[in-house]
């Protein structure tokens, strides 16, 4: 918090917009006080920001605001309007217990590679160290600011040492970042998840979302009318014109649809055979059951 404050005094910032990832909810209205306690006015942003693609430059600048506080992520965009102070917000976590119990999980794998997310980047030298000890080889691989760092949409941690290791174990509270990677690499991934206490396979859900992915696709050439998801969210901007031209010259319809946060409910009305999402990759992965048209993100269609 120190030099996220400090960062803001050095912009002479006074109102500040804060914008937090919805794991840090409990936590907001306590660091709200401190920075007030610090002299800045406050306005948290309460719509939901899943990451540092995320910038409100308009929404702050509308309600005054001269800088933006971005808490639990890192920087994403290199050019902004207003000032982005970007607080990484690490959560302390002993996996150790959780290591001892659940070490069995583990046997098969002589090679572990390790990811995580900004969180929990604290705790790659301690498990590494943990595994160590156990006679296992650990590689981790900085593509990020921190080494094992992965994003939901940059996993290069991962991918950099695919052929070195058996398995991967992202250390993670939930399975989200470790669902990302299961479609990057082959190998086994295993989440050693802090919140339920307990390592598991993602092996299962992978196979279920590859046949969702399978069926989904094969709607694709039989779809007339296509819906194209895009996504104002500044660092998920991306105009596919060129896309819409080559579906409607192999005679489909196709219509660009522009959402903030991208959810099936916004779409109750339309007449659509057929989804394609152009904005985060994340929603041809998690989002996949929550529409009832089939829908593919951009990479599984071209
Ligand atoms: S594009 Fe999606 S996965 Fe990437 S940072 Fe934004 S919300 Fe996260």
């Amino acid at each position: 918090m120190e030099k996220a404050i400090q960062e803001l005094k050095k912009l002479k910032a006074r109102k500040i917009f804060v914008q937090f990832g919805e794991g840090l909810k409990l936590r907001i209205q306590d660091i709200t006080r401190q920075l007030e306690r610090e002299g800045f006015d406050v306005v948290l942003c309460c719509e939901v920001c899943f990451g540092a693609c995320d910038i409100r430059e308009a929404e702050a600048e509308a309600l005054g605001c001269d800088a933006i506080l971005h808490v639990g992520h890192e920087k994403f965009l290199e050019k902004t309007k207003l000032p982005v102070v970007y607080w990484e917000y690490f959560l302390k976590a002993n996996p150790c217990p959780i290591l001892d119990k659940e070490f069995d999980k583990l046997k098969n794998y002589e090679n572990i590679g390790l990811i995580t997310s900004i969180q929990f980047v604290k705790t790659i030298p301690l498990i590494k160290n943990y595994l160590e000890t156990k006679g296992k080889k650990v590689f981790v691989y900085k593509a990020l600011q921190y080494p094992g760092q992965v994003l939901g949409c940059d996993l290069r941690a991962a991918k950099a040492i695919e052929k070195k290791v058996d398995c991967f174990l992202c250390i993670s509270a939930g399975k989200f970042y470790a669902l990302g990677v299961i479609f990057e690499v082959e190998k086994p991934v295993l989440c050693l998840d802090l919140e339920r206490k307990e390592i598991y396979d993602l092996a299962e859900l992978k196979k279920k979302i590859q046949k969702i992915k399978a069926w989904n696709r094969a709607q694709f050439n039989e779809a007339k009318r296509i819906g194209l998801l895009i996504s104002w969210k500044k660092g998920q901007v991306k105009l596919p014109y060129d896309l819409k031209k080559r579906l409607e010259n192999a005679g489909k319809e196709v219509y660009l649809l522009a959402m903030d946060e991208i959810t099936p409910e916004k779409l109750e009305g339309l007449k659509l055979d057929f989804l394609i999402a152009y904005a985060c990759p994340r929603i041809g992965v998690d989002d996949l059951e929550r529409f009832t048209i089939p829908l593919l993100n951009v990479e599984d269609i071209i």
